[in-house]
């Protein structure tokens, strides 16, 4: 594969920056802004459609144009193909789908962390990642989300990416070109704290629904808000997505807790999926829902061993196998170990 409208280095000395792809991309961040931040509560589905498309877009165009002022070849997915062009100028094209395989989003963020050394968390390359994921499944399988998890999800990544503006790409301008952006960079802030707002409208409307039950009160995997009920059935007031409660042990458990699937994948496929959940078996109920280390709203700072099924939160572990379990009358040892000890 080869690109037909090769790049030259940005480093060149008194080469300009090219500006187009950050205005590029900060159209893309007014355009979510317009679509989200809303007055009113309901947004359509092709308005969160195209605010997710558009978020995407934002991200990849200005992520991979601070690779390219470190050097065009990032920008690359193969870098041999970078050696036997020769450096010409780099057009607009380049930023929009020209002639060329640029990296994955994936590679994008590894190279920003590990080439350049920006500062860029776990958490906000997960955010990333997911954002391209469910760009992805937009295309393929049309619109399948609902109203809350996009602004939740949204407002993630518009704050990463303001922070990002900010501190890594910004500074690394022309004054006369930051001067520019100066009033986009303003109304993109603005249109954040209205998203937020609007999360937290949404967020005091459910705090009563929620007070009686905090001890089975979660945070979402999915739109990340503490508004995931664990039961039968397990559901989230605020994005109406999850049922499943295995499923949603699972998500919790990777998501939020960031918890890897145990046993390793049999071969060294790397795109090949571990295929045990990080959860274990419920002492009371039997289901595979238990996760180690959830937190309740009851407890936020208690981290518990949680049954999504039945909903149980157990906080004792058996002294002989260390397996949670349900003490009764200060024993401390599990049903199994006991009848086993007393077995001989
Ligand atoms: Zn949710
Ligand atoms: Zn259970
Ligand atoms: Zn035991």
């Amino acid at each position: 594969m080869s690109f037909r409208e090769p790049v030259r280095a940005a480093d060149e000395p008194g080469g300009a920056v090219d500006f187009p792809p950050v205005e590029n991309g900060l159209d893309y961040l007014l355009s979510v802004i317009e679509l989200l931040a809303h007055e009113q509560d309901e947004v359509t589905p092709r308005q969160l459609k195209y605010a997710v498309l558009h978020l995407q877009a934002a991200t990849e165009v200005l992520l991979k144009y601070r690779l390219y002022l470190e050097h065009w070849t990032l920008v690359l997915q193969n870098l041999d193909v970078a050696k036997a062009k020769p450096n010409k100028k780099m057009t607009r094209a380049f930023f929009s789908g020209g002639d060329f395989i640029s990296c994955t989003p994936l590679e994008t963020v590894e190279r920003l962390r590990s080439v350049i050394g920006l500062d860029i968390s776990d958490d906000e390359q997960k955010q990333i990642l997911d954002l391209a994921k469910s760009r992805n499944a937009l295309q393929h399988y049309g619109m399948t989300d609902t109203d809350g998890t996009i602004e939740s999800r949204t407002a993630e990544v518009l704050d990463f990416l303001v922070r990002f503006l900010d501190d890594c790409l910004l500074p690394e301008l022309d004054p006369a070109d930051r001067e520019r952006v100066t009033e986009d960079m303003e109304r993109i802030r603005f249109g954040l704290t209205k998203i937020r707002s609007y999360i937290a409208r949404r967020m005091e409307r459910l705090k009563d629904q929620l007070a009686p039950d905090e001890k089975r009160t979660l945070q979402c995997p999915d739109c990340r808000q503490w508004a995931l009920l664990a039961g039968d059935p397990t559901s989230c007031l605020f994005c109406p997505a999850t049922t499943n409660s295995q499923l949603t042990a699972w998500n919790y458990a990777s998501a939020i807790l960031r918890l890897p699937w145990r046993s390793p994948p049999p071969t060294n496929d790397l795109f090949s999926q571990p295929s045990t959940p990080p959860v274990d078996p419920c002492p009371d109920c039997g289901a595979d829902t238990l996760v180690r280390g959830a937190v309740t709203a009851a407890a936020p700072e208690r981290p518990t061993n949680f049954c999504f099924n039945c909903a149980t939160a157990f906080t004792d572990l058996c002294e002989i196998c260390s397996q949670p379990f349900r003490a009764v009358d200060e024993q401390s040892t599990c049903g199994n170990c006991l009848s086993l000890g007393s077995g001989d």
